[in-house]
């Protein structure tokens, strides 16, 4: 099937006389007749459900749903998009390992990489992604464990060129692991780019109505993790009388430890309930990011021409530092996200946030409404001016999500509020 009948269909096929719709199963534990037959899935020699921490039919179905959007061979549902990038780290890296980072990521994954991995003992050297090769090879050393990046980076919209990361990740034989939160799978698979990994922030464009958190882990089949960097994966897990992921698991030994050890262990699982509404988001994903994508091109261009902006930076446009990489790896469209600079600094952009009308405030993207952001006057109002503008933030910076309304009341909202 092609990806929009993988949004509607993949992951639930009902047998007949059951439930059309996914079915919410809102049981944390699940039934048994014999211990040998429990004993079995605790040994993981059997596929079934037994606890939902671990495992549950609901969530199960998104779990399949988008692995199959995105090409991988399984996937883990995780209770928010930070739990999920915690996860994917955690799975290959420990105490006195590291990572390289690309440094135009989500602020939440800086934090959670520059200081919270820093306190496990993981360090993260972070990267400027149009470094030189030259200069990217030095941020590896003998314990770096992955390369991470963002496909369209929150907020400051850059692209990841996913295809040169990968060869960079493979020639120290580590796998890229690709926040692809924002593209999502309608408008970039990062598999097919040579990506190993993938994480998402459910919580956006895939719920897309503001009213699930949710993140996913997937996984492409596609690393080698026999090379010897890997001996969680590869050699006698002791919390599993011995087991060896990559023989019980093949292809899919990374997502299978990812649940076994570190769901079973650390607990951020997704609820049912919470699962039944990202695939009620899914189903219309392709719906929602083809508009998304035509209004925001549609309005980037329009307040391109407005007198009273000074600069809009989306990656459609043909002023965008990379259009190119846009055109390869997003030929659909860049999200429903746009950043722009009003003139007049920190109290032109709280002004003209006080006069939208239909435009809403608020700490969000990815909304099927179209809302905005004024980070001087709230994600970073303890920052000085200069401070800002070392952020890469400038005090007039607007964060502009564009949603699927009529693009043209979400112009003449505009429109009124910068006069
Ligand atoms: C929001 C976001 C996250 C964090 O996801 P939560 O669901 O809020 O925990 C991670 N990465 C990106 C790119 C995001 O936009």
């Amino acid at each position: 099937m092609k990806t929009e009948s993988l949004c509607v269909h993949a992951g639930y096929t009902p047998g007949n006389g059951e439930p059309r719709v996914l079915p919410i199963v809102q049981s944390t534990t699940f039934k048994y007749a014999t211990t040998a037959e429990v004993a079995k899935l605790f040994d993981l020699a059997e596929e079934g459900f037994f606890y939902t921490r671990l495992g549950n039919p609901t969530v199960d179905a998104v779990e399949k749903k988008i692995a199959a959007l995105e090409g991988g061979v399984g996937a883990l549902c995780t209770s928010s998009g930070q739990a999920a990038s915690m996860l994917a780290i955690l799975n290959v890296a420990g105490s006195g390992d590291h990572v390289v980072s690309s440094a135009s990521i989500y602020g939440g994954t800086f934090n959670l990489f520059a200081v919270t991995l820093k306190k496990l003992g993981i360090d993260v050297t972070f990267v400027n992604q149009s470094a030189s090769d030259d200069e990217l090879e030095r941020a590896f050393c003998p314990r770096t464990r992955a390369v991470f990046g963002e496909t369209l980076s929150n907020p400051s919209m850059d692209v990841l060129d996913i295809e040169r990361f990968a060869a960079l990740a493979h020639r120290h034989h580590v796998p890229l692991i690709v926040d692809n939160t924002f593209a999502t799978p309608i408008l970039c698979r990062p598999f097919e780019f040579g990506a190993d990994i993938v994480v998402h922030s459910t919580t956006k464009y895939m719920d897309g109505h503001a009213l699930q958190m949710g993140g996913v882990i997937v996984d492409s089949g596609n690393f080698n993790w026999s090379e010897g960097k890997y001996p969680e994966l590869t050699e006698p897990d002791p919390s599993y009388h011995g087991l060896v992921y990559t023989q019980a698991f093949g292809r899919a030994a990374f997502i299978a430890k990812a649940r076994a050890q570190l769901m079973r262990d650390m607990g951020c699982c997704q609820s049912p309930q919470g699962a039944f509404y990202i695939n009620q988001g899914l189903e219309t994903l392709s719906l929602r990011m083809d508009r998304h994508c035509r209004n925001a091109e549609v309005v980037a261009a329009w307040l391109q021409r407005h007198p009273a902006v000074e600069s809009v930076n989306y990656p459609r446009l043909p002023e965008h530092p990379q259009k190119n990489l846009a055109d390869k790896y997003l030929p659909d469209g860049a999200s429903g996200v746009i950043s722009f600079v009003l003139r007049g600094g920190r109290e032109a952009g709280a002004r003209f946030i006080d006069a939208l009308k239909m435009i809403s405030l608020q700490v969000h993207v990815a909304d099927i409404r179209t809302c905005v952001l004024h980070p001087a006057s709230s994600t970073h109002r303890q920052l000085t001016d200069t401070q800002l503008c070392e952020a890469g933030i400038s005090p007039g910076m607007v964060r502009l999500s564009v949603g699927v309304e009529h693009v043209d009341d979400i112009l003449a909202d505009l429109q009124q509020a910068l006069e």
